[in-house]
């Protein structure tokens, strides 16, 4: 056993098997499955800090100190006719939750400004309900794409759901769309526990008509929702199969009024670990923190950089509150870390899927 600066133990042959994969990873090599979930299974604290310090490295190295801002509008709340176990707008359950239409270009406009202001890269239109299809409704949202560019304050992304059509993927990228939003929200095991009224493979059939298109991909999951370690290594898998450009990690923040209103929260520790593995997992993506991370990490929220993540969405969430962009920024400074980002665009990564390392991988034909 060796001992660290804390006097906490560390597992010498955890150690050797953390420093062997982070170097592979550091050095352009992958980890494949039963390594990865090696590291989702390690318990001690120490052994959770040295994977930490590994995971910063791999950050550093593929994203420097670049951190991606990103912001979202509600762009049509509430009254979802999904039912989303952990969503305060679905119409399933009695939130409180605000309920509207469509929004009008002003909001979108004024949140582009604001995000101009404070070095955010793009603001994207997320929409509460199960999809878009042709018609007028794909119109006016393509009307609130194209001024979003043509203000050419920030990068014009959407979450509008489901898609079963290349032509509406396609009359996006036409408007100007650059990244479309659509996690797959856990693993494939797991995913009917969260929801029921579309699948999966629904989900994966939208993001291939969005690659077809041209879209980057923004594809995360949330954690926290009685998933188990193999169902988040799953999703960090599928997620590098579908090619996702950006990753958002989600922390469950229960809504009351939700099925996982009672659902406990996740030690800070195995936050940070998951977010760590999903970098050794994805070492050139955009791993972006997104919901419920102030009510879950509360003081340790910096630490999520050393954890590996490269990317952090400010602002208020769609129905719950974050702390103010002011407060992000002044911890970006306090840690060396730039969220300036000249172009709007995307930095340098793979662009291809890679396979989830299993035999047939599902994901890998369905992408093809
Ligand atoms: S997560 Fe999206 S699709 Fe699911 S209920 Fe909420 S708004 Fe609807």
């Amino acid at each position: 056993m060796l001992s660290t600066m804390m006097a906490i133990k560390i597992d010498a042959n955890n150690h050797g098997r953390i420093s062997e994969l982070g170097q592979r990873v550091l050095n352009g090599g992958q980890v494949v499955r039963d390594e990865a979930l090696s590291l989702f299974n390690l318990e001690n604290t120490a052994d959770i800090f040295d994977l930490l310090s590994w995971a910063n490295r791999i950050r550093e190295k593929f994203k420097g100190n670049k951190i991606h801002l990103c912001s979202i509008v509600n762009a049509k709340a509430g009254a979802c006719s999904e039912n989303c176990s952990f969503c305060a707008q679905s119409s399933f359950y009695q939130t409180g939750s605000p309920k509207y239409g469509f929004v009008d270009p002003e909001p979108v406009s004024e949140a582009a400004d604001e995000a101009n202001k404070n070095s955010v890269t793009a603001v994207g239109l997320v929409a509460a309900w199960k999809g878009l299809n042709e018609g007028p409704m794909l119109d006016e949202v393509c009307d609130r794409i194209r001024e979003l560019k043509a203000g050419g304050k920030t990068r014009p992304d959407a979450s509008l759901g489901i898609i079963k059509k290349q032509e509406v993927a396609n009359r996006l990228k036409d408007a100007g769309l650059e990244c479309y939003g659509h996690n797959l929200e856990s693993s494939r095991r797991f995913f009917p526990q969260t929801c029921s009224t579309h699948t999966f493979d629904d989900r994966l059939e939208t993001i291939g008509y969005l690659k077809k298109a041209g879209l980057k991909i923004c594809s995360g999951g949330i954690i926290g929702m009685g998933e188990t370690r193999e169902d988040r290594c799953d999703l960090a898998f599928e997620l590098k199969a579908i090619g996702a450009n950006v990753v958002p990690i989600n922390i469950l923040n229960p809504i009351p009024g939700t099925p996982f209103e009672k659902n406990p929260p996740l030690p800070v520790m195995e936050i940070l670990k998951t977010i760590a593995c999903f970098r050794f997992i994805l070492p050139r993506q955009e791993i972006m923190i997104a919901g419920g991370r102030t009510v879950n990490l509360r003081d340790a929220q910096s630490m999520i950089f050393m954890a590996g993540a490269s990317a952090l969405m400010v602002g208020n969430y769609l129905t719950t509150l974050n702390q103010s962009v002011e407060k992000d920024l002044q911890m970006l400074k306090d840690l060396g870390l730039d969220p300036s980002w000249d172009n709007h665009g995307f930095s340098d990564q793979e662009e291809t899927g890679y396979g989830c390392g299993k035999e047939n991988c599902e994901t890998e034909a369905v992408m093809a």
